[in-house]
């Protein structure tokens, strides 16, 4: 197929391909799903092997949030009968990152939810940083506090923060239908702030909030300009008490379509299988490990992923091997630039580098929706604006409630968590 021999060449090149060519991606038949697969995985193994880069979610503070995201099981208003709990102490963070640390993961995401932290926040949270890194030596760590104000991305980076994550979620065009109480804009400013800062930018989406399949590529190429090192691609996790709760749009082979369509418009950078990961990819998140690099180990921010041993079994069955803490996880062409902006590692210090660790990023301003997430990746909405009636008709699939189960265990319970 001349499309995919075409998308193939400029990954490989790192070339972007056309709106016309990621747009032809999406719209791809089953038939062809296979071929889409394949030509992903080329450009995958490219820049990043066989590796599979394992994060892990620790939720600092959840529920109760001021802000209106639809997507968001912690949304003001929310009836999501999810954990609520305040900011957890810098020794229960880093007891709750040492589980997934010792599971396989190389980088711990820190999440609150909240429009933003204040300044005592994130001194707080600079020392729940050094805490963990004082406790996990070559650990990367990710912030995803919501939208920065000036200032406090530096403060972070001096705190040892390898990366901030803050996603876009969806498209400018639609992003006023997802959410009233924060902007597009304010979300690029603060993913600006922390490149600026020279943090390692992990910025991302939400797929399945009933988007038009334009909106998905405009939100991609848009994270293609910002540059962000990590794109973690989220699938609605459609919470029930939010204004979302109806949205089951996604099918395991829309997923598989989206994530190859970031593949190519993201070539070099972490393609990360975050939120819904297991809800909406199902039997088919092998497939996907073709296409994406990195995945979130164990929970999400609110709802419950499958076991960590299950994720690690099938990494080694596909044929992939989890990446190791003295890898680096970006190709040399980026990890050096981002070191040469005084990042922390991208994803590990070359030797004698900066860092010694690497960042990448968990949520990023809350994203991980899908997971039931409040930053990160959700998965809800329903006023959706410019809702795409027919792209989401057309992959229509089963509401499938029945894999969806909120988060009892790890932080802020008495349970042990699942790494
Ligand atoms: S995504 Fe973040 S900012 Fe938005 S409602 Fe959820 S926790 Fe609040």
């Amino acid at each position: 197929m001349d499309l995919l021999n075409t998308l193939v060449e400029k990954g490989l090149r790192r070339e972007s391909p056309t709106r016309e060519e990621a747009l032809a991606v999406l719209a791809t038949s089953d038939d062809e799903l296979l071929d889409v697969v394949a030509a992903a995985g080329k450009v995958r193994r490219q820049w990043f092997g066989r590796r599979v880069k394992l994060n892990y979610l620790v939720n600092l503070k959840s529920g109760l949030c001021p802000e209106d995201c639809s997507y968001c099981s912690q949304r003001l208003g929310s009836k999501a009968d999810i954990l609520k709990y305040t900011w957890l102490k810098p020794g229960e963070a880093s007891e709750a990152a040492a589980a997934g640390i010792a599971g396989g993961a190389k980088r711990v995401c820190l999440v609150a939810s909240g429009r933003g932290p204040t300044d005592r926040d994130v001194e707080r949270v600079g020392r729940t940083i050094e805490t963990i890194k004082e406790q996990n030596e070559g650990v990367e760590v990710c912030a995803c506090l919501g939208l920065l104000s000036d200032g406090q991305a530096e403060r972070l980076k001096s705190a040892g923060a390898d990366a901030y994550n803050h996603n876009l979620n969806t498209s400018e065009a639609t992003y006023g239908g997802i959410t009233k109480t924060h902007t597009y804009a304010d979300r690029v400013d603060t993913v600006q702030k922390a490149h600026a800062a020279g943090l390692s930018a992990c910025s991302g989406l939400i797929a399945g909030m009933g988007e038009a399949d334009e909106d998905l590529v405009d939100v991609v190429f848009a994270l293609r300009e910002l540059d962000s090192d990590s794109v973690p691609v989220n699938f609605l996790i459609p919470f029930e008490g939010t204004p979302l709760a109806k949205e089951w749009n996604l099918t395991p082979q829309r997923c598989l379509r989206i994530l190859a369509m970031v593949r190519f418009v993201c070539p070099d950078v972490e393609v990360r299988i975050a939120g819904g990961r297991e809800v909406h990819l199902r039997s088919m998140q092998p497939l996907a490990l073709h296409i994406a690099n990195s995945i979130f180990l164990g929970d999400y921010l609110t709802s419950e992923g499958q076991a960590g041993r299950a994720d690690l079994d099938m990494i080694a069955d596909a044929g992939f091997e989890v990446e190791g803490a003295g890898t680096t996880t970006l190709p040399a062409h980026r990890a050096d630039a981002l070191a040469a902006a005084g990042g922390g590692c991208g994803s590990h210090a070359p030797a004698g580098g900066g860092c010694g660790s690497e960042a990448s990023a968990g949520c990023g301003g809350h994203t991980d929706a899908a997971a039931g997430g409040g930053c990160g990746p959700c998965g809800g909405h329903a006023e959706a604006p410019a809702a795409a009636p027919a792209a989401a008709s057309a992959s229509a699939s089963e509401a499938r409630t029945d894999l969806v189960a909120v988060r009892r265990r790890g932080a802020g319970t008495d349970l042990a968590p699942n790494a």
